[in-house]
């Protein structure tokens, strides 16, 4: 085994199957166990199924909707959730409990989410360092928009492909890159290829003294991935055709 491999536990992860019930359990809010912090309806607390060994799992509810997503929150309500997520992120990371500290967002079927309710992951490696594998090249590409230090940029060197977005910012910026993140999952759900994508990810990294949150999204994994790790990308042409379609799509013009 390498050394950064993560380990799952068979038995909460059979538990975990078991028990699922039909409700919702981040709309039960009386029913959470394990609340590490709430700001209005966000909610911290532990994963209660903590299926990774040598780890610390912790959900963030980012809201009370059920149905709420970064694409129907208005602009400040989701500007609060990034907010309360990066803090909380840094929290975890200044106890110097863990190798490395991993923060992401499942979205839809094919992204590996078990919960609709819309929610973020922190995740504590003791051991393993989860940032072993991505190069400053996964965080590089062509640009789309550059809004004061707010950049997004298409993945030349995607880590996975095809499509990665990364929005690159300085925490003076985090209000605009907010924005970039909303209008790009926006348009991930809705614009991208006719509107058929209904799964997507955001990953979050710390990397030359900026945030990064790559958008990446999902449909079924590339079997040249899968089975090779070889990345793939859209050719040049097809990226600008992309940038051009993203461009009229959103509207950063109130920033
Ligand atoms: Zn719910």
């Amino acid at each position: 085994m390498c050394e950064n491999d993560l380990v799952f536990n068979s038995k909460v992860g059979r538990n975990k199957t078991a028990i699922q019930s039909p409700g919702c359990p981040f709309c039960n809010t009386d029913e959470l166990n394990g609340i590490i912090d709430t700001n209005q309806g966000i909610i911290l607390l532990k994963n209660k199924f903590a299926t990774l060994i040598d780890t610390t799992q912790l959900v963030l509810i980012e809201s009370a909707k059920h149905d709420g997503e970064i694409s129907n929150y208005g602009s400040s309500e989701w500007l609060e959730i990034l907010q309360y997520a990066l803090k909380q992120w840094q929290k975890i990371q200044n106890t110097h409990e863990y190798r490395s500290v991993l923060l992401y967002k499942n979205f839809g079927k094919l992204s590996g989410g078990s919960q609709a309710h819309p929610h973020m992951q922190i995740v504590g490696l003791k051991n393993s360092d989860g940032y072993a594998e991505v190069k400053d090249s996964n965080f590089t590409g062509t640009p789309v928009v550059q809004l004061s230090g707010a950049t997004v940029n298409i993945s030349d060197h995607p880590i996975m492909g095809f499509l990665e977005f990364n929005v690159t910012w300085k925490n003076e910026d985090v209000k605009i890159a907010a924005e970039m993140i909303r209008q790009t999952v926006k348009y991930i759900l809705t614009g991208y290829y006719k509107g058929r994508c209904e799964s997507y990810n955001l990953f979050f990294y710390q990397n030359r003294g900026q945030y990064v949150c790559k958008i990446v999204p999902r449909f079924v994994d590339s079997p040249y991935f899968v089975g090779y790790k070889i990345p793939q990308k859209f050719n040049a042409e097809r990226v600008q055709e992309l940038i051009q379609e993203y461009l009229t799509f959103c509207d950063f013009s109130k920033n």
